[in-house]
């Protein structure tokens, strides 16, 4: 039995500090392999590094909404992260993002975070990258420009999913996967326990969001991939699974997303 962490930060404090541990334990707790994900361009770079050191991580490269006023054009997007792609030797790059619209914390304004996400969508198609969406009070707007893009052939997952049933069809229906974090452990996350039951498991990814969201038991504590098992012991009791078929059937669709070799 393994589990594919699907979002990780691997780069951040304090992880990146004892990432040797931090991997060891994965590893102990039948984590294959994980996505560490980019926010900003050295955080992209630094993705890029770890997953180079590391043969069972792999990255994404991007840029947060709340950074979006960072970015000035398309071109300006795709040469960043070109001279970032150019690193890659061993083909770590298996998606783009984190990207996506964050009306929670709204750190940069909503048209720049309109035009990033676009950008990042359209360089996502012309790379043929999957894209890892960040969604955060923005269900109704994310979905309404994944809709724009989905029918020329985009695909990707809605990273921390916290929808409703109704959300999670929309996005089943454009072909995205939705990935759950460790918010499914939390005591209010009825709604979010409810559209899990709902999506059909081979839809489902497993992620950490590390180092943020440790589920339970470890909440308010700092997050690492080791406790994806957490999220998925969760789907399992939801949808009637036994850890098994979660692991397996969560595994075989992050590898199908981000073309991850087989373990
Ligand atoms: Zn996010
Ligand atoms: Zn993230």
């Amino acid at each position: 039995m393994q589990f594919i962490d699907s979002h990780a930060h691997l780069d951040m404090q304090p992880l990146v500090n004892s990432l040797p541990d931090v991997m060891y334990r994965a590893a102990a707790n039948q984590v294959g392999q994980v996505m560490t994900i980019g926010v900003d361009l050295p955080s992209s770079l630094n993705a890029l590094r770890i997953a180079s050191d590391w043969p069972q991580v792999f990255c994404a490269v991007g840029i947060h909404p709340h950074d979006a006023s960072q970015i000035s054009s398309f071109e300006w997007l795709e040469d960043q992260l070109n001279l970032i792609r150019l690193q890659d030797v061993l083909c770590k790059i298996k998606a783009i993002g984190e990207t996506g619209l964050d009306f929670a914390k709204e750190y940069s304004p909503r048209e720049a975070q309109f035009h990033a996400f676009r950008w990042h969508l359209e360089l996502a198609l012309k790379w043929s990258l999957p894209v890892v969406v960040h969604d955060r009070d923005a269900h109704e707007q994310t979905l309404d420009v994944l809709a724009e893009y989905a029918g020329k052939g985009l695909t990707g997952v809605l990273h921390c999913f916290s929808g409703d049933t109704d959300t999670a069809r929309r996005v089943l229906d454009m072909g995205f996967y939705l990935s759950v974090s460790g918010v499914v452990t939390f005591a209010k996350a009825d709604v979010l326990r409810e559209a899990v039951r709902f999506a059909p498991i081979d839809r489902l990814l497993i992620e950490t969001d590390c180092p943020f969201l440790a589920p339970v038991p470890y909440r308010g504590k700092t997050n690492e991939p080791g406790y994806v098992k957490y999220v998925a012991e969760e789907i399992a009791r939801l949808k009637c699974l036994t850890l098994e078929e979660v692991a397996s059937c969560t595994t075989q669709n992050a590898q199908a997303l981000f073309a991850l070799p087989s373990l």
